[in-house]
């Protein structure tokens, strides 16, 4: 039998759920106290809101409210610590969010017995780690090297469903807040910028709900122009980080066809108009492929692009996975193109490959289950 269809809860404002609260007859600091076990406790069904009487939790049920967390249906973990879940959303479909581990906390988990043990003790240790989170079911944006675009899109996610990516991820995590040092990415599967609404609003109910500051978020765009300008209007916005992957308009409309629609010109201007913060920076963030964009030249036309912007520079060598006609630079490369960013003062950072051995790069897991599954 098919379940009757609820309304969410997660994903509502405080002045949504005190809507709620008040045309269920009930006083309006009902409403924050709802807010606060929706979004604070880990709470799976109105009935377990032990704050709010019981008639009024009865009432929610019998209206059709649910708390409308997504499930976690299963999690690989990774021999650097990394932790990659498989969120299970109400319609069926499913996103990746991965938990990246910083410093001295998780990364003494190994997989091994003593590695559980040792991580068991980090754990009662602060929480420092980096969560990165899904903005839609797929995307549409067709990246050449980008494993989700394999997928296609298929839908937006619901700002709920971003908020419970990381409800559940911090639950099974035992994350508390304000005690860890959480940072988050949007740096999942999507563009967060071709579903700006959701993804503002899961902003604004992890800044007020949840308790993570703005200053610990950062948002990645492909490149959506008008957006960008949108986000620079907004008071409370994450960081902003903008794949750039290639220094001309040739190569850059070969790997990201949505440089075709905003070419680097306009990226770029709306880079240098984005109104920073005090000793705010942009990132630009570059995947580095194999004898494609990343020879010297390659690192001389980037310093060019992206001269007198107040920015770093994140390189990361490709991930590779199959369907992806793109190769990973040696080492050796990665380093050389490092050296004349640094050399020409802009700072310049390598990211770790993270969780290769359970393939966490963008898409790949997901993608991989199907390709198993076809
Ligand atoms: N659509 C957004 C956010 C998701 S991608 C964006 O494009 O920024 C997040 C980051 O992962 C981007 O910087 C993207 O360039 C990078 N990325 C995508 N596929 C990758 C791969 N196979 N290896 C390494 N990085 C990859």
């Amino acid at each position: 039998m098919a379940e009757a269809p609820t309304t969410a809860l997660l994903g509502l404002s405080l002045q949504e759920l005190t809507r709620v609260a008040q045309e269920a007859g009930q006083p309006a600091y009902r409403g924050r106290q709802l807010f606060k076990a929706i979004y604070r406790q880990k709470v799976n069904s109105p009935q377990e809101i032990s704050s709010l009487p019981q008639g009024f939790r009865s009432q929610l049920i019998a209206q059709g409210f649910s708390v409308g967390r997504p499930r976690i249906e299963s999690q690989f973990r990774s021999r650097d610590g990394t932790l990659r879940y498989l969120i299970g959303l109400a319609d069926g479909q499913s996103v990746e969010t991965v938990w990246m581990p910083r410093g001295d906390g998780g990364e003494a988990g190994d997989g091994s017995e003593a590695g559980r043990e040792l991580e068991t003790e980090a754990r009662k240790q602060k929480n420092r780690a980096t969560i990165c989170v899904s903005s839609q079911v797929g995307c549409a944006l067709d990246c050449q090297f980008c494993l989700t675009a394999l997928l296609g899109i298929k839908r937006n996610l619901t700002a709920g469903e971003i908020v419970g990516q990381i409800a559940v991820v911090f639950e099974e995590r035992q994350v508390s807040l304000p005690r860890d040092r959480v940072n988050l990415v949007f740096m999942g599967m999507g563009e967060p910028f071709l579903n700006y609404e959701n993804f503002l609003r899961a902003v604004r109910l992890l800044v007020e709900g949840v308790g993570l500051a703005e200053s610990r978020m950062t948002v990645s765009t492909a490149g959506v122009v008008p957006r960008i300008y949108d986000l620079g209007r907004e008071t409370v916005r994450p960081k902003l980080a903008i794949s750039l992957n290639a220094p001309n308009d040739r190569l850059r409309s070969q790997l990201m066809p949505i440089n075709r629609k905003w070419n680097l010109a306009a990226l770029m201007r709306a880079a240098r108009e984005f109104p920073l913060r005090n000793r705010e920076r942009l990132t630009f963030e570059y995947v580095l492929f194999d004898q494609r964009n990343d020879s010297a030249g390659h690192a001389r036309e980037l310093v060019e692009l992206i001269r007198g912007t107040r920015s770093k520079v994140n390189l990361i060598a490709l991930n590779p996975g199959p369907g992806i006609a793109l190769e990973t630079p040696a080492e050796a490369r990665v380093l050389a193109f490092q050296r004349i960013l640094i050399d020409a003062g802009v700072p310049t950072f390598i990211r770790r490959p993270r969780g290769r051995d359970i393939f966490a790069a963008c898409g790949q897991l997901k993608r991989t289950l199907e390709l198993e599954a076809s």
